[in-house]
């Protein structure tokens, strides 16, 4: 998908019947903001909807203008890219610098080239579990990892992540304490009760992160105390 202000009511296009995507001269028909695959809420197509009107017909006069017309556009751009996820590639058409470079889904990244974006790719499955020692989230190709690792790109709030670092804190200090007193049942409480907090962190997860990428929950690990489960969340769906 190419995003370009043309004074139309949608800046989204695609490459004609048999053009080719990476040519960006073939991205002539529009795509509707409201077009049902998209799913853009009303916050998301109404500044894309008024940047692509907001460009005169015969282009800008004012430099200045111009340059906050980009600016706004990568912005909104930056946004729509993240809503869509990694099933869409997304270019953005930058008047000032006549570039129509790739945007990525996952961090703030432009890049040149479809797939240049370098490594590793952002995680499109991710895991919460807890597990003694380990961070609270796993994906593939990045093992466990923290909620504010830049190179997963999850961007999840600052309530999360420090919700997510406690929970699995919680868990190495409950354990610290079993392995110390080695009682049976004292701390099934607490175990308990970590158990049912990952699964809600989890949740949170999975809607923050939006319906482009999936979330499951794999409970507790350690040993004897393993509460194991696994549920599957999509944004706000459970699958
Ligand atoms: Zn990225």
């Amino acid at each position: 998908m190419l995003v370009h202000a043309r004074g139309e009511r949608s800046p989204l296009y695609e490459p004609y019947e048999g053009g080719a995507p990476e040519d960006v001269e073939t991205f002539t028909r529009g795509i509707a903001l409201d077009a049902p695959g998209l799913g853009l809420p009303d916050d998301l197509a109404d500044p894309l909807r008024s940047w692509s009107l907001a460009r005169p017909p015969e282009g800008f006069v004012s430099r200045p203008a111009l340059r906050k017309h980009v600016g706004q556009g990568l912005a909104v751009t930056r946004r729509l890219a993240r809503h869509l996820g990694p099933s869409w590639a997304v270019r953005y058409r930058d008047e000032r610098h006549s570039t129509s470079k790739w945007v990525c889904w996952g961090c703030d990244r432009l890049y040149w080239e479809r797939d240049s974006h370098g490594t590793p790719p952002h995680p499109v499955d991710v895991t919460v579990e807890g597990e003694f020692g380990f961070g609270p989230l796993r994906a593939d190709g990045f093992g466990d990892f923290a909620p504010d690792d830049p190179a997963a790109a999850l961007r999840l709030s600052d309530g999360l992540v420090t919700a997510l670092r406690t929970w699995a804190a919680g868990i190495d200090t409950t354990m610290n304490l079993y392995v110390r007193d080695l009682e049976d049942g004292k701390y099934d409480a607490d175990f308990a009760r970590l158990f049912r907090e990952g699964k809600d962190l989890a949740r949170q997860v999975a809607r923050e992160l939006g319906p482009g990428r999936r979330v499951t929950y794999r409970g507790l690990a350690n040993g004897g105390l393993a509460a194991m489960t696994a549920v599957t969340w999509q944004g706000d769906r459970e699958l």
